[in-house]
C-alpha cells in the first residue's frame, strides 16, 4: 500500500465496491450551499450528494472522530502525511481545515495528501471515520495500515450492525473464507474479510503489546514485527488465531445472525435487493 491516491482507491476498493452497490439514501436536496466550513473542517458536495441533516451527522462523525484522536494520539499522528515527506504533529491551533469531499460517485473513497473523498452513499457506514484515520496516522503498510483505520473505526462508531471484527472474522474462519494476511497478497487486493481480519489481528497486537509498540511497527519497515514484538509474524499470527478461539464468540445470537447472513443474505429476509447483494458478501 502506498500513501498516494492510487495506492488508498486500491486499499479500500472492496469497502466502496459494496456501498457502491446501494442505493443512495438520501434524496438529491436542491438549493444547499456547495460548502460547510467549520474551525477544523471544510466540507464540499457535489450537487445533490447529501440533505441537510445527512450533511450536519457527516460534520457531527468527523468532529467526534477527530476529538477522540486528538485526546488519545496527537502525539503519533502524522495528518496528511501522503506522499509528502510532511509530518506535522496534530496540533488544533496550527492545522489548516481537513478538505473532505464528498460526491455522488458509485467509486470509491480515498484519502491523500490533498485530504479526503467520500462517496455520499457510504456516509452511514462510517467511512467517513475511516478515512479520517487514514488521514490523520498517514501512510504504512497492509495489513497494519487497513487493520487501525478499520479498528480505530470500530472504537469511535461501534460495529456495524452489532457484528464485531472478532465476531466476523471467526465467521469468516469458520466458512473458510479467510485465507492469509500475507502483506503481498493483501497488495494485489483486500476483500470485505480480509479488513475484517486486519481489524481484529490490530486489536489483538494493539492489546497484547500496546500503542507504542504498535506503532513501532506502523512506522517501521514491513513485516519486522520481530523488532516491534520480538515474535515472529507467523507466531503472532498462531497467537491472534488462539486468542480468537478463547473469546467463545460462537455460542453467541450475533455469531448466529452474522454467519446466516453472510452464507443466505438477506434475500429470505425481504431485504431489497440493492443491501440484499452487500450483505451476501458479507459486508459491513
Ligand atoms: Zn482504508
Amino acid at each position: 500500500m502506498s500513501g498516494i491516491r492510487a495506492g488508498r482507491v486500491a486499499l479500500c476498493a472492496l469497502m466502496v465496491h459494496a456501498a457502491g452497490c446501494r442505493l443512495a439514501p438520501e434524496a438529491p436536496p436542491p438549493g444547499l450551499p456547495s460548502e460547510l466550513r467549520t474551525e477544523r473542517f471544510h466540507l464540499r458536495f457535489e450537487e445533490g450528494s447529501l440533505d441537510a441533516g445527512a450533511r450536519a451527522a457527516l460534520l457531527a462523525e468527523l468532529e467526534r472522530s477527530l476529538a477522540a484522536v486528538e485526546a488519545d494520539f496527537s502525539d503519533v499522528t502524522r495528518p496528511g502525511s501522503f506522499g509528502t515527506g510532511r509530518a506535522p504533529a496534530l496540533d488544533g491551533a496550527r492545522l489548516e481545515p481537513i478538505q473532505v469531499r464528498v460526491v455522488l460517485s458509485a467509486g470509491r473513497c480515498f484519502t491523500d495528501a490533498r485530504g479526503i473523498e467520500l462517496v455520499a452513499s457510504h456516509r452511514e457506514r462510517h467511512h467517513a471515520t475511516h478515512e479520517l484515520i487514514h488521514y490523520l496516522f498517514g501512510p504504512s503498510w497492509h495489513p497494519v495500515d487497513e487493520g487501525l483505520a478499520c479498528y480505530l473505526t470500530e472504537r469511535l462508531c461501534g460495529p456495524i450492525k452489532q457484528a464485531g471484527a472478532d465476531l466476523r472474522t471467526v465467521v469468516a474462519l469458520d466458512l473458510e473464507r479467510f485465507r492469509s494476511l500475507i502483506p503481498e497478497r493483501l497488495d494485489r487486493q483486500m476483500s470485505r474479510v480480509d479488513y475484517d481480519a486486519a481489524a481484529s489481528f490490530v486489536k489483538y497486537l494493539i492489546e497484547t503489546f500496546g500503542w507504542a509498540r504498535f506503532f513501532d511497527l506502523y512506522r517501521g519497515v514491513k513485516r519486522n514485527y520481530h523488532g516491534a514484538f520480538g515474535r515472529s509474524e507467523q507466531e503472532l499470527f498462531s497467537a491472534w488465531r488462539e486468542r480468537l478461539g478463547r473469546l467463545d464468540l460462537r455460542r453467541t445470537r450475533a455469531y448466529y445472525r452474522f454467519r446466516a447472513r453472510s452464507t443466505i443474505g438477506l434475500q429470505e429476509a425481504g431485504a431489497p435487493p440493492s443491501q440484499r447483494r452487500a450483505e451476501g458478501e458479507a459486508v459491513d
